[in-house]
């Protein structure tokens, strides 16, 4: 890892792979952090169909050809959590553990996390299908937003038998078609209390009901990943954010990618003659 480079880019989802493709291709040196998977959130998609111009095709296969084409091009790929992110002399500086890389731009695509927080006992379950282990064969997906109707079919598609609950459904029509297709009961307005964990089972309680699974998947909203940075302090100069971090309720690959594009060409004129 070298201790500069022109640009420095946070989260290798679809907003920062796309930022990392166009830099790299025009020569820019260009490094993509990732704390976890490349691809990001795509990796739990499970057929995306509404990637412009592409044929149908599910999320980690999307991934894997944005990584490609970034890679094709030069881009360098730091498997490492930024934690800190600091600037004096004209640099923008990234702290992981043990390590500083200084940049002249700064891409933030972060994305978002699960929102835990608003339901107790939450923070003990799981929140992507794909870590949840082979062997578990019950599943209870709280939510009953498009991402939790599109994990809960995963899941089933795995031979596990799933069960989705929550207040509101959220979930466009052509997910709600497969789940009914699917068989997959769907519990609905339900005001969620908390979740325990009694003799290696999860309980779920809402209002005067409970439900019991051997493993719970939250997918209760997602709230923008802004940890590395304090908004009570300006940004640095030179910074700028793309995809789901900044876009609240319109999270898509597609919007996360033209971001990551229109970042990427704002990062070029920051770099001149610096
Ligand atoms: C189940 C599911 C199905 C979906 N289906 C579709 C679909 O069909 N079509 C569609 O268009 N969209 C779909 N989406 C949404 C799409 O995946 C997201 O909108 C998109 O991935 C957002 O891209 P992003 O790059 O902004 O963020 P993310 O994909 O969230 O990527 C951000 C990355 O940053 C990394 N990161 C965070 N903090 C740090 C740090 N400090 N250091 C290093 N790395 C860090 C994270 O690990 C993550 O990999 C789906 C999402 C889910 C969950």
């Amino acid at each position: 890892m070298k201790e500069e480079v022109d640009v420095g880019i946070i989260g290798g989802g679809p907003a920062g792979l796309a930022a990392g493709m166009y830099l790299a291709r025009l020569g820019v040196e260009v490094y993509i952090f990732e704390k976890d998977y490349y691809g990001g959130l795509l990796i739990d998609a499970r057929r995306v169909e509404n990637y412009p111009g592409l044929e149908p095709m599910s999320g980690p296969a999307l991934a894997a050809l944005m990584k490609q084409q970034a890679e094709m091009w030069g881009a360098r790929f730091i498997h490492r959590k930024v934690d800190l992110i600091t600037h004096f002399d004209e640099r923008i500086h990234l702290g992981m553990e043990g390590d500083t890389v200084k940049c002249k731009a700064l891409i933030l695509a972060m994305g978002t996390e699960p929102d835990v927080y608003t339901l107790d006992g939450a923070k003990e379950c799981y929140t992507r299908w794909n870590e949840i282990p082979e062997e578990i064969g019950d599943v209870i997906v709280l939510g009953l937003g498009d991402a939790a109707y599109d994990q809960a079919l995963s899941l089933y598609e795995d031979g596990v038998q799933v069960t989705l609950i929550g207040n509101t459904i959220r979930a466009n029509h052509i997910l709600k078609e497969e789940v009914r297709k699917a068989h997959i009961p769907v519990i609905d307005k339900v005001q969620l209390e908390k979740v325990e964990q009694e003799q290696g089972k999860f309980v779920v309680h809402g209002e005067d009901k409970v439900w019991t699974s051997s493993a719970v998947l939250v997918s209760l909203g997602r709230i923008p990943l802004t940890e590395i940075f304090n908004y009570d302090k300006p940004l640095p100069a030179w910074t700028h954010m793309a995809g789901d971090i900044q876009n609240g309720f319109n999270r898509q690959a597609s919007i996360a990618a033209g971001d990551g594009i229109k970042a990427a060409m704002i990062a070029m004129t920051d770099i001149e003659g610096r």
